[in-house]
């Protein structure tokens, strides 16, 4: 089955932070789980290069629009490949064939008649590139988002007939309860819908940066205009004389920030609507990690940049971090203090401990080859249905909770080995038995929990599979006994290393 998650494609106005982190991160488990899986997949992300933001920006620094795309697209990409991401394509919507395809499109939007000139009055918040309704404002006519003081703008340019789609968008929910997840999300945009839609701004008259109108020169495309069809338009040139529009378009999910879903969820598929085009099969929100007061941590400070905690930690920890901490969807809080808490405690002690203790016992006690035996019936139960339940999580986009099916796994493997004791039954010949149990239920379960949080973690549970002897990713052996003993165990070193404490920076 073809599956295709998108990133939002970010401004180049500013540079990569923790929160582009926590999405991109989100996008990539879902493409790794879905290879595992064997469904053909497609990962989008990239940059939104055009609008007043960018442009403003760019003047601020006494540079073309051009040059901040480039000098921040990079880092962009850069953030993405330190992280361990696997995106297929990187889109910029200053590429030409995304700029042509823009006009192709929006060109049918107005051949079909969802299009006129007319009058835009309103407050206009010019870091949101947005057009505010009186309800959104703040005391003092402030952007919600930006706190600012915003001014009434007028300007003649080009419509989109939006609220012609407030009954087909109304059918779209009621026919498609999953469209827009979690619940609370759903319920929001359908009430945004049913409260009336106004026509949106196609276009802008003052700016220049932008993919022109086609049919009138004098005008760009509205920056979240031409930034929306990027989902649709990278399939077109992804790959070198190939389409994949067929092969990958509607989208599977577009995972994007609560802050943008009025542009996702109502803007978005009324736009498609418009150009005959079919709407994705999924928009799935995610909350904001907020950066509360906390103590200063010894090795990051009291911030966390990916750059850093990557450089210092390694990729794995950061993902795993993000996704444990704050339950998907909703708000939370992150600190550079907790994150070296549930480094220490869950990623060094509780997994990494345990796959150095496993292997060393195998190599110890039964010279480097995983026995072959039956997992004890109580704690195969434990795992039956794991695979089932991580692949439903998935697909309900609800990567905490499937972050914590696994563990709970790993936890009762620690458990197990504290209560079988394997040191003390290695004494005594005739638990000999017993102890390729033990080992080998150890070194199987190790191999699931490792498979299934492979997309959370790719380095190292690639690492622990290799010590294990099995490499196999495919879930259709993350079943607890699906592999039978007669590995051979190799070297693994520290999974998670203590990390020093750095000097303070002079
Ligand atoms: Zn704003």
């Amino acid at each position: 089955m073809p599956y295709y998650v998108t990133t939002p494609i970010y401004y180049v106005n500013g540079e990569p932070h923790l929160g582009h982190a926590y999405t991109t991160i989100a996008a990539d488990v879902l493409a790794r789980h879905m290879r595992q899986r064997g469904e053909d997949v497609f990962f989008l992300t990239g940059t939104d290069e055009h609008g007043e933001p960018v442009a403003q920006e760019a003047e601020r620094l006494g540079i073309t629009p051009r040059e901040l795309g480039d000098r921040n697209a990079v880092r962009f990409k850069e953030l993405a490949a330190r992280l361990s991401v696997t995106n297929d394509f990187f889109i910029r919507t200053t590429d030409p064939e995304h700029m042509a395809k823009v006009a192709e499109v929006v060109q049918r939007i107005h051949d079909n008649g969802h299009v006129y000139a007319g009058t835009y009055e309103g407050f206009y918040c010019p870091r949101c590139a947005d057009f505010k309704t009186e309800a959104e404002l703040e005391e003092g006519n402030r952007c919600p988002i930006h706190k600012i003081e915003l001014q009434i703008e007028k300007e003649d340019n080009w419509f989109f007939r939006l609220s012609a789609f407030q009954e087909p968008l109304e059918q779209l929910y009621a026919e498609r309860p999953g469209f827009v997840t979690p619940q609370n999300r759903y319920n929001e945009a359908l009430s945004f819908i049913r409260g009336g839609l106004r026509d949106v701004s196609l276009s802008r008259a003052r700016l220049k940066w932008g993919v022109p109108v086609p049919w009138d020169e004098s005008q760009v495309v509205y920056v979240w205009i031409d930034a929306l069809l990027n989902y649709y338009t990278a399939l077109s040139y992804a790959r070198d004389g190939e389409d994949l529009t067929e092969r990958f378009w509607p989208a599977s999910v577009h995972l994007i920030g609560k802050d943008i879903l009025k542009f996702h969820a109502v803007i978005w598929p009324a736009l498609l609507m418009a150009a005959e085009i079919e709407v994705p099969q999924k928009v799935t929100i995610h909350g904001y990690l907020l950066l509360g007061e906390h103590k200063m941590s010894k090795s990051l400070g009291n911030v966390i940049e990916p750059n850093h905690v990557a450089e210092v930690y390694g990729p794995d920890a950061l993902r795993f971090y993000v996704l444990r901490e704050v339950s998907f969807g909703s708000d939370g809080e992150v600190s550079a203090e907790g994150f070296e808490t549930r480094y220490t405690t869950e990623l060094a002690n509780e997994y990494g401990n345990l796959a150095s203790r496993t292997l060393a016992m195998v190599e110890r006690y039964r010279d480097g080859v995983v026995p072959s035996a039956e997992p004890p019936a109580e704690l195969a139960a434990e795992f039956d249905g794991l695979v089932q339940s991580v692949c439903a999580g998935i697909d309900e986009v609800e990567l905490t909770a499937t972050l914590d099916e696994i563990w709970r796994r790993i936890k009762r493997l620690n458990r197990y080995v504290q209560d079988e004791e394997p040191w003390q039954l290695a004494k005594d010949d005739a638990q000999a038995d017993r102890l390729d149990q033990v080992l080998y239920t150890l070194a199987e379960g190790l191999r699931v929990v490792s498979v299934l949080l492979h997309p959370f973690m790719p380095g190292s549970t690639e690492r622990l599979l290799a010590a294990l002897g099995r490499e196999e990713l495919g879930l259709d052996g993350a079943r607890l006994g699906a592999v039978e003993g007669g590995a051979t165990v190799g070297e693994l070193g520290q999974l998670f290393p203590r990390v020093e404490a750095e000097a303070p920076a002079a």
